[in-house]
């Protein structure tokens, strides 16, 4: 196609192409399910494979799209195949991709109000839909004194969600002179790692993340959370947060958020509920009780992006205290002056995240919601966790196979029997034939392999292909 003088992809042009590329999309997902979902190049092929310098003239799109099917679709893990059974689901869907288009296409930057007030309108309203469609506190919602916002992910929300309370338990100190090292926060041995990163991010000091003992189901023990602050007191610290995680990482386990809770209320310190996958799950009255106590919470979040088929990114994220949060991190230079902002009448999102721009989010979760209603997409969280109740059935049953953690959701945690080096073994002879793909953690320094279910186009065959490809594996270490 002739270019036009000045450049640009035509009107035309982009329709052609946007036409194309939608198509093509549509067929890799109808065809997703037969690519190996683990990419089998090794280290360096993809760039070895690519022009040492950008090109001097203008291309073809059809030039980009050949190089996409040849040097790129070969160098993927295929996060959207119903094969995939890895780390935790990236789902999204339809809707989701359609959303993430609309809002490449209007090009909105939304970091304040006044910059799009639909921008940050629809995003206070979705996020308010939220509360509800979870029943989490009505607290947290922008009627009252708090309010969500959308979060690039969890590790982000987890770190804003620090700074407010170091800046509470400071009285802003913190903001005006930086710490004096006395401020100490808590999370669980088995809490996601952004917790570390965002204490020694905010200024705390990774020596004053205390780990506190789980039980053998690998939730947090109230109990030592509540000698630990109590130790630091006595030494003259100051307890400043509690990060309580709804859905571990390694094997899901939820830590008991009303006795956490109570500690944090009567001790005055900032607790953050971290459910990043496993929040979507109360969208069923019947996974909910895993939030019971979630009122003692002053923030908490969970991804769309994992479990809710929004595409990455996109985390929710809720205060109890919105001004709490706006007080750690808003800035007024005077280039961002406004009478909107002045009037103290809109929400400006920049004062409640780390950067200040910010794109149009909340399209895709509007879209999201509205295509599947709430009914649809809990059908398919009720889907999931069926699915993975049942593998973890077949694992029980085994001989081969052993269940080492509850499933109190869509994660199965287990083990050969034979021990660490076959159980490695299985997962790297699975991933790399291509036919699903398995990751592993450690519980008790075993090694430990996890099957999570929800990805998007996830049926019962898959996960029944994916036992059956498992006892395979066994019967082969047991001989072999
Ligand atoms: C996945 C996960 C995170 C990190 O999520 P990001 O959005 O990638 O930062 C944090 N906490 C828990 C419990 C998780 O499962």
């Amino acid at each position: 196609m002739s270019k036009p003088d000045s450049f640009h992809m035509s009107p035309d042009a982009f329709r052609e192409h946007g036409h194309d590329l939608v198509d093509w999309i549509a067929d890799y997902y109808e065809h997703v399910e037969d690519f190996p979902v683990q990419s089998p190049l090794p280290p360096g092929d993809v760039r070895d494979r690519l022009p040492e310098a950008p090109p001097e003239t203008g291309e073809d799109f059809a030039a980009m799209m050949e190089d996409v099917e040849d040097i790129i679709l070969p160098g993927l893990l295929h996060w959207q195949s119903p094969n995939f059974f890895g780390y935790f689901p990236a789902n999204t869907s339809g809707p989701s991709i359609l959303g993430e288009l609309l809002s490449a296409g209007l090009g909105v930057q939304g970091m304040l109000w006044a910059t799009s007030p639909a921008c940050t309108e629809l995003e206070t309203h979705v996020l308010d839909w939220l509360v509800d469609m979870l029943a989490l506190p009505d607290g947290f919602k922008s009627t009252e004194d708090g309010g969500g916002v959308i979060q690039d992910t969890a590790s982000s929300a987890t770190l804003c969600s620090l700074l407010a309370a170091r800046e509470r338990a400071t009285d802003g100190a913190t903001n005006e002179q930086g710490g004096d090292g006395r401020l100490v926060a808590y999370a669980s041995t088995q809490a996601h790692s952004s917790i570390e990163k965002a204490v020694k991010i905010a200024g705390l000091g990774r020596e004053q993340l205390r780990l506190i003992d789980v039980d053998a189901t690998y939730a947090m023990r109230p109990d030592a959370l509540a000698t630990q602050i109590e130790q630091d007191r006595a030494e003259g610290l100051t307890p400043c947060y509690v990060c309580a995680t709804v859905g571990s990482t390694s094997s899901n386990a939820m830590d008991p958020l009303d006795a956490i809770g109570r500690i944090c209320r009567d001790e005055d310190v900032w607790l953050h509920a971290d459910a990043a996958m496993a929040g979507t799950a109360a969208l069923c009255p019947e996974f909910r009780g895993m939030h019971d106590g979630l009122e003692h919470a002053d923030s908490y979040c969970f991804n769309p992006h994992k479990w809710m088929f929004t595409n990455f990114d996109c985390d929710a994220f809720f205060v109890k205290d919105r001004a709490a949060l706006i007080n750690a991190l808003s800035i007024l230079p005077e280039y961002l002056r406004n009478e909107a902002t002045a009037s103290g009448a809109v929400i400006d999102y920049r004062d409640w995240q780390v950067p200040l721009g910010r794109r149009f989010r909340a399209l895709k979760l509007w879209f999201v919601i509205r295509h599947y209603g709430v009914d649809g997409l809990r059908h398919h969280v009720r889907r999931h966790v069926e699915l993975a109740q049942e593998f973890a059935g077949w694992v029980d049953a085994s001989d081969a196979f052993e269940r080492i953690a509850p499933v109190p959701l869509n994660l199965v945690c287990f083990q050969h029997v034979d021990g660490d080096d076959a159980s490695r073994s299985i997962m790297e002879r699975l991933n790399a034939s291509g036919d699903l793909f398995l990751t592993h953690t450690k519980l008790d320094g075993r090694f430990t392999l996890r099957l999570c279910v929800g990805q998007t186009y996830t049926e019962r065959r898959h996960v029944e292909h994916a036992w059956a490809r498992l006892q395979e594996e066994a019967a082969i270490v047991a001989t072999g």
